[in-house]
C-alpha cells in the first residue's frame, strides 16, 4: 500500500544529501519501481545518489529484503528433511565450479535446486556452459525443477524472471548509468535473488582479482562480509569462501571446453588441473559443513574425495543432464559436445616461469572469439574457447604450447590477432627469482 506521507522527491533529496532512508522509504521506492509508478529517470537518479553517498548496513539489508519481496519466493520446504543449500559465485573466468560442486553435494544427499545466470562481458555463465550440451534444457519451470530435485536431488536451471523482479529493473538501469560498482547495490542484487530462491543455507564463492568483479582482496572481503551479514540477518545462515581470480580457473575458458573439463574432473579427478581440483574439493567440503552433513573439514574433504573416486558425483551429473534432455551418462555427454574446427597452438616466445595470466584479458579474448556476449542479445558459439596447457607457476620452454585456441571457421583469419592477445595476457619471467601469482582461498 502506498504511504501518502512518502514521496519519491523526498527520497531523492534525502539520498542526494547523504541522509539515511527509513525502512518504509526503501519499501516505497522498491514497490514504486516494480509497479511502474516510479519512472526510470527517477530510479536512475536514486541509483546515482546511492552510488555516490553509499548506504548503511541497515539500509542495505532493508533494500535487499524489499527486493526479495518484490516477486515470487520459492517454497522448497517440501523437498526434504535435509536443509536445502544454495551456492553462489560472484563470477569469474573459467569458473565451471558449479558443474562439479553441485553434483558432489547432491550425491552426498543434499537437495540442490540451483539457478544460474548467463555470461555477460568477460565473465562466463553456468547456463551457457550447460546449454553447450546438445538437448540440455535449462528453462525448466519451478515445479518441474522441484519434481526433478525430489527424484534425483539436483536441478541446474536458468534464473526465473519472477524472482526479485526489482533487481532486474535496477540492474538494467545500473548497466547504463555507470552505477554497477557500488557495494550496497551489488550486495542487495545478489542476496535478494538468493533469498527469494528459498534455500535454508547459502554458500558464497566470492572472487577477488583481475578476472573478478572485485579487483582487490580487501574489496572482495568487504563484499563477502556484507553478503554474509545480510544472509544471516535474514535468517538464512550464510558462509563464504574468498579466492583469488587473477588467472583463469582450471585450464578451459569457453562453454563446451569448460563442460569437458568439469566432466573429466568428475570422471577422473586424478588427472584434473590441481588448483581446480583443490578448489572444487574444498568448496564442496564447505558445502557439506554448511548443510550439517559433515562435522569437521577433514571429514568433509574425505567425503568429497570418496564421492569423486567412487563415481557417484559423475553419475549424479549424468543423471541431471539426462533428466534435463541431454545425453545419457558422462561418456555420452563428452562425445556429444560441439568441437571447434580450428585448434591453433599458441607457443611461448621465450623460456621461463609463467608468473601471471591475466584472467580479464583472457575472458575478453574468449568473448571476442564468440564464447561470450558483449551485449545481452549476442548469440554465443558453444564450441569456441581457450584451453591452457600451462598454468601460473609452471616453467615453459620457448616454442612450447602455452594454450590452444578453439576457433570457428569464419574467424580463421583472426587467429594471429587472437594469438597476440593471448601472449600479451601471459607474463613469462626468465629470472631465477621470478615470483608467480599463486592461487589462494580462505574461508570467512
Ligand atoms: N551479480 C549480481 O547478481 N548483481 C550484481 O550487481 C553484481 C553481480
Amino acid at each position: 500500500m502506498a504511504d501518502p506521507a512518502i514521496t519519491i522527491g523526498q527520497i531523492l533529496t534525502k539520498k542526494r544529501d547523504g541522509e539515511e532512508l527509513t525502512t518504509d522509504e526503501i519499501g516505497f521506492f522498491v514497490r514504486g519501481i516494480t509497479g511502474g509508478t516510479i519512472p526510470d529517470y527517477q530510479a536512475a537518479a536514486w541509483l546515482m545518489a546511492v552510488f555516490l553517498r553509499g548506504m548503511t548496513r541497515r539500509e542495505t539489508r532493508d533494500l535487499t529484503l524489499a527486493m526479495r519481496d518484490s516477486g515470487d519466493k520459492l517454497d522448497l520446504s517440501s523437498l526434504s528433511p535435509h536443509p536445502i543449500l544454495d551456492k553462489h559465485s560472484t563470477g569469474g573466468v573459467g569458473d565451471k565450479t558449479t558443474l562439479v560442486v553441485a553434483p558432489i553435494l547432491a550425491a552426498a544427499g543434499i537437495p540442490m535446486l540451483k539457478m544460474s545466470g548467463r555470461g555477460l562481458g568477460f565473465s562466463g555463465g553456468t547456463v551457457d556452459k550447460l546449454e553447450s550440451i546438445p538437448g540440455f534444457r535449462s528453462e525448466l519451470s519451478i515445479s518441474e525443477a522441484i519434481d526433478q530435485v525430489r527424484l534425483i536431488r539436483l536441478a541446474l536451471i536458468g534464473q526465473s524472471a519472477d524472482l526479485a523482479p526489482a533487481d532486474k529493473i535496477l540492474y538494467a538501469l545500473r548497466d547504463v548509468t555507470a552505477t554497477i560498482e557500488s557495494l550496497p547495490l551489488i550486495a542487495s542484487s545478489i542476496m535478494s535473488k538468493k533469498l527469494a530462491a528459498g534455500a535454508d543455507k547459502i554458500l558464497l564463492d566470492v572472487k577477488a582479482g583481475r578476472g573478478a568483479f572485485m579487483k582487490t582482496r580487501d574489496q572482495a572481503e568487504e563484499l563477502a562480509r556484507l553478503l554474509i551479514s545480510i544472509g544471516n540477518e535474514a535468517g538464512v545462515p550464510t558462509t563464504a569462501i574468498l579466492s583469488r581470480m587473477d588467472e583463469p580457473l582450471g585450464r578451459a575458458v569457453g562453454n563446451a571446453v569448460e563442460v569437458e573439463e568439469a566432466v573429466q574432473l568428475l570422471m577422473t579427478p586424478g588427472s584434473a588441473e590441481p588448483t581446480f581440483l583443490k578448489f572444487c574439493t574444498e568448496l564442496a567440503a564447505h558445502g557439506l559443513i554448511a548443510a550439517s552433513t559433515a562435522a569437521t573439514e577433514e571429514q568433509a574433504i574425505e567425503r568429497v574425495k570418496d564421492l569423486l573416486s567412487n563415481g557417484k558425483a559423475a553419475r549424479k551429473f549424468g543423471q541431471m543432464v539426462r533428466a534435463q534432455g541431454g545425453p545419457d551418462g558422462c561418456e555420452a555427454i563428452l562425445a556429444s559436445l560441439p568441437s571447434a574446427p580450428i585448434k591453433h597452438a599458441v607457443n611461448a616466445r621465450e623460456s621461463g616461469m609463467i608468473v601471471s595470466i591475466d584472467a580479464e584479458a583472457v575472458g575478453r579474448l574468449s568473448m571476442e572469439m564468440g564464447a561470450g556476449r558483449r551485449a545481452k542479445s549476442d548469440v554465443i558459439d558453444p564450441a569456441v574457447g581457450i584451453v591452457f596447457t600451462h598454468k601460473v607457476g609452471e616453467q615453459a620452454a620457448k616454442g612450447e604450447a602455452l594454450a590452444h585456441l578453439h576457433i570457428r571457421v569464419q574467424d580463421e583469419g583472426k587467429a594471429e590477432d587472437f594469438e597476440r592477445d593471448l601472449l600479451n595476457a601471459c607474463h613469462i619471467d626468465g629470472q631465477p627469482d621470478a615470483e608467480p601469482e599463486l592461487f589462494w582461498m580462505i574461508a570467512l
